[in-house]
């Protein structure tokens, strides 16, 4: 008999990156005994390496910033395809939420009167970006952690406990989402170190497991980032929207191999870095898109002027949007102007007032990680830089104001949940997006516990059916490798699902997905000397990841397949615009077929309208670039 640990919680928080720790919190604030379960180690989430800062209009920098100028450039960002009231409440509430964390202990960097310094970054039209050197993430998880710990203390002093109503589950990795009806129930785990299994039962669980980068072979992302909260939702019965829409950052470092896809932030090009091709040109001035000419300067001398005098100038075009940049970049690379790694030059050197000691305080972690890992000193010579797989801005459909999935009971916030950021996140937009839905999403499943008229149960059979998944590696004799599985995944993903898609590729890509499928259905491993054969068995776990990230791969391929337009990350060579038309189309994937071998479906669901006060912030002549003639406002559209 398999041996499982049980445990009783109201709240299961699975994440504990920025959004699963102020979930969490909220939940445990609003007086529900909370479980925090987490794959990698306590502190070390994903949100650690978040570099650049979180976005608010706090107008510290700039009186003139406020949520409605951040509202829209969300929406610019994401090129209207944001679930419009998400981005309303993340610009609405953001700035609060910086504040509190301010009064939680986290130590920000300052103006010269004192107020939180705030950055540039690109698409934001107002330095916004709250930030603490180019660490900003590493603070936000030590300031919700320490606020965890308090909370611990106060149970203790009332509880004689200090986990009587907040436990921290490190290295525990859930793989089942546990159902009585059409409830959420509880979640399956096991503990990484040990191989033990835990069941945790709850009537509420919120999913805060991040992205899913490590499907892809060149990615920012961390090893977490294995779509396992997706997948989780996906094989509950919830609904994941718009998977197509994956961003491409456009600066990860090029070389050396081994480092390939790493993060250079954008920080660099908000604190004067230029991009330059292979013939020393400012390139980014021949990329700027119709829809954002009158944003962008046309000359390198105004584009300069803008970080001294942005309210007379216009800002330069290394700052446009992600997806912009990225495609820039590729277009050089393709057009023989690359670097010798096939990248592109950024470069900050001369570039700043204060000369090197400036470059190296403003940016220290970029100074380091050049010099330590590709021998480069950023104060005197360019980086080589090129587009990574960064982040995914589809994921589990919510409910804006709750994090409420499609499944009762269960909840999303932060990357692995979807519509905040549409087709493209803006720079710095998570770190304030986890802390603005991580709150709603713990009172979400706070309230929805509360209004329970009886607690659900765990059924054995869901149990039964979850042990026997999790070891069914070990059953298969001469099984496949999941390494060489995982590697064939992330090529054909790299190769046919990247930054520019065409129809025939996406097909491949599908077709070689079907037979993946199979290979990762029939992964095998040999169990170990310790613990049942199953004590901290790395090819046990990826084997597990893989269902994942096979799901997550097959989502993104099909809805990439379906959306006949290019926008935001999404970006497909055989239909090059923007439509209007499919602006008003959310791709929305369910699991159909034999629940032992699922596959994606897609369905389409029209884009509910935007609220007329919103549609009133924005220009007549912009909405125009973005919406059918029948989603105008009546006045607009009588006027023709
Ligand atoms: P994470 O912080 O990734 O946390 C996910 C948690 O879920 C982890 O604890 C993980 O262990 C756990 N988990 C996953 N699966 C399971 C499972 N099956 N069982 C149990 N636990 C599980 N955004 C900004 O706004 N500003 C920036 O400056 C910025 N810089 C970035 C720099 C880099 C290098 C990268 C890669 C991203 C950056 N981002 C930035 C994006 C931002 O960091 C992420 O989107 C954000 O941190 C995601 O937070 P999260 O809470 O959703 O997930």
């Amino acid at each position: 008999m398999t041996e499982i640990e049980r445990h009783s919680y109201d709240v299961v928080v699975i994440g504990a990156g920025g959004a699963g720790l102020r979930a969490a919190i909220e939940a445990r604030l609003q007086g529900k005994k909370t479980a925090i379960i987490s794959k990698s180690l306590f502190g070390k989430a994903h949100t650690v390496m978040a570099e650049g800062g979180a976005a608010a209009a706090m107008g510290n920098a700039n009186p003139n910033d406020n949520w409605m100028v951040h509202f829209r450039d969300t929406m610019r960002g994401g090129k209207f395809m944001n679930s419009w009231r998400m981005a309303e409440l993340h610009a609405k509430e953001a700035p609060e939420r910086i504040w509190e964390l301010e009064h939680w202990g986290a130590l920000f960097d300052r103006t010269k009167e004192g107020k939180i310094s705030q950055r540039n970054f690109g698409g934001h039209e107002y330095p916004r970006l709250a930030h603490v050197g180019d660490r900003t993430g590493l603070e936000l998880i030590r300031t919700t952690q320490q606020k965890i710990v308090a909370l611990q203390q106060e149970d203790r002093a009332e509880h004689g406990d200090y986990e009587a109503r907040l436990k921290v589950w490190a290295e525990t990795t859930v793989t089942r989402l546990l159902k009585d009806g059409d409830r959420i129930c509880g979640a399956f785990a096991y503990v990484r170190e040990t191989g033990k299994f835990v069941v945790f039962e709850a009537p509420a669980v919120v999913l805060a497991t991040g992205g899913i980068g490590k499907a892809f072979k060149v990615t920012s992302n961390s090893w977490e980032y294995t779509g396992d909260g997706h997948s989780l939702a996906l094989l509950a019965g919830a609904t994941l929207l718009n998977m197509e829409f994956v961003q491409f950052h456009p600066t990860g470092m090029v070389w050396p191999p081994s480092v390939k896809g790493i993060l250079v932030t954008e920080s660099v090009r908000g604190d004067r870095g230029v991009l330059k091709n292979s013939e020393g040109k400012r390139f980014m001035f021949d990329y700027v898109p119709e829809v954002f000419k009158n944003q962008y300067a046309t000359t390198e001398e105004e584009g300069d002027r803008w970080y001294d005098d942005p309210d007379n100038n216009k800002r330069p075009p290394e700052l446009l949007p992600r997806d912009e940049v990225a495609r820039a970049i590729n277009s050089e690379v393709k057009a023989g102007r690359g670097s010798p790694h096939g990248g592109v030059f950024l470069t900050v050197v001369d570039r700043m007032p204060g000369g090197a000691a400036e470059i190296v305080r403003r940016l220290p972690s970029m100074h380091h990680q050049f010099k330590e890992l590709a021998d480069v000193d950023i104060t005197k010579e360019p980086m080589e830089v090129g587009p990574t797989c960064h982040y995914v801005m589809g994921g589990v459909e919510v409910d804006p104001d709750t994090g409420a999935a499609k499944v009762p009971g269960l909840f999303a916030a932060g990357e692995v949940s979807g519509g905040m950021h549409g087709s493209n996140r803006l720079g710095g937009n998570s770190l304030s997006d986890l802390l603005v839905f991580g709150r709603r999403a713990g009172m979400g499943a706070s309230e929805y516990v509360d209004g329970l008229p009886a607690r659900p149960g765990v059924p054995e059979a869901e149990v039964e059916a979850a042990v026997t998944e999790a070891l069914a590696p070990f059953e298969r004799e001469g099984g496949e490798n999941p390494y060489a599985v995982h590697a064939e995944l992330q090529q054909t993903m790299n190769d046919l699902v990247g930054i520019i898609r065409k129809e025939g590729e996406l097909q491949q890509a599908i077709e070689a997905l079907g037979k993946l499928r199979e290979r990762v259905a029939n992964v095998g491993v040999e169990p170990v000397a310790v613990n049942d054969g199953r004590g901290y068995h790395p090819g046990w776990h990826l084997s597990l990841d893989l269902r994942n990230m096979m799901l997550v791969s097959e989502a993104v391929a099909k809805a990439a397949l379906e959306r006949q337009e290019s926008r935001g990350g999404h970006t497909r060579d055989d239909y090059p615009q923007m439509s209007a038309e499919w602006r008003k189309v959310n791709l929305v994937c369910g699991l159909a077929g034999d629940p032992s071998s699922p596959h994606v479906e897609l369905k389409r669901q029209p884009m509910v309208p935007m609220r007329e006060d919103l549609l009133q912030l924005f220009e007549t002549d912009e909405l125009k670039k973005y919406l059918t003639a029948e989603e105008l406002p009546a006045d607009v559209a009588a006027a023709g």
